[in-house]
């Protein structure tokens, strides 16, 4: 494996990201697992598992718990850092993960304009879907699947996940074709993000990101509801993590250049 000269952990709600790049900034090394329910030990269980003598740069909703963090920023920070090596200049960066979604606008160098942030709800977060997929019993990765093949989209109403769900079942219950209904349910969760970017002026290109950024047709949905082209970089996924370990090892040449 190529020399990883630094590494970065985004503790996610839903899962926990590590990249480990090389001097140039790329990915040379990457996991993503599931987050449990014992998030430290399973953090130290990865930690272990790393090259030591790297800088570690650390994020997410349990970075703080990673204790030998060489340096520990905010999630809004590290997003900006890993899409800004993708948009080279200003844009929007739309982050739909588990059970949160953000909006950031940024600049020229990459600093953050501004940005909103939705963690209150979980519609318009990835848990929409997922708990729709679980009681269909379909693999989450699946959903785009069965949207892609309906012929026409069931209006899903509900502005809540929980109720959205109950909606859902019993709209296919009564015999309305799955595909339409799953078609409507992936309109509700782009209509909700696209709302939140609105209330920010975004400015173009957009780059979409967060595990959610692997559905298709949340990403074509965006780009109709927003009537903007959208960016989805090679593992979506990673950009807090990227961006983690970009500003860990920025913060060691900034250590070792003094
Ligand atoms: P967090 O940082 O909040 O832990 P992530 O950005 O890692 O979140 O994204 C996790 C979310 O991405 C989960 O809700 C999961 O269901 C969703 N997800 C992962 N892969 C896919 C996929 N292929 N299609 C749709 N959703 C996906």
């Amino acid at each position: 494996m190529e020399r990883i000269k630094a590494i970065g952990i985004d503790a996610g709600s839903t899962a926990i990201k590590v990249v480990g790049i090389n001097e140039k900034g790329n990915i040379v090394f990457y996991k993503v697992e599931p987050t449990s329910f014992q998030m430290k030990p399973q953090l130290e269980k990865i930690i272990e598992e790393l090259p030591k003598d790297v800088p570690i740069g650390a994020t997410g909703y349990g970075g703080d718990l990673i204790g030998n963090a060489t340096i520990t920023a905010s999630e809004i920070r590290c997003h900006s850092k890993g899409a800004h090596l993708f948009l080279k200049g200003p844009g929007t960066v739309i982050d739909i993960g588990g059970q949160d979604s953000k909006v950031i606008v940024i600049d020229q160098e990459g600093e953050v304009i501004d940005f909103t942030m939705n963690d209150k709800c979980a519609a318009g977060t990835g848990r929409f879907l997922e708990t729709t997929a679980w009681r269909l019993k379909t693999p989450v990765e699946e959903m785009a699947r069965f949207a892609e093949k309906a012929d026409r989209e069931v209006q899903v109403s509900s502005v809540c996940a929980v109720f959205a769900e109950s909606e859902v079942i019993s709209m296919v219950a009564k015999g309305e074709p799955m595909e339409a209904v799953i078609k409507g349910l992936h309109r509700a969760l782009a209509k909700r993000v696209a709302s939140l970017a609105q209330s920010l002026n975004i400015i173009p290109p957009i780059l979409l990101s967060g595990g959610v950024a692997q559905n298709p047709v949340i990403k074509s949905m965006l780009e109709e509801e927003l009537k903007e082209k959208i960016i989805v970089p090679p593992y979506p996924q990673l950009m807090g993590a990227l961006g983690a370990a970009i500003i860990s090892m920025e913060s060691k040449t900034k250590v070792t250049n003094r």
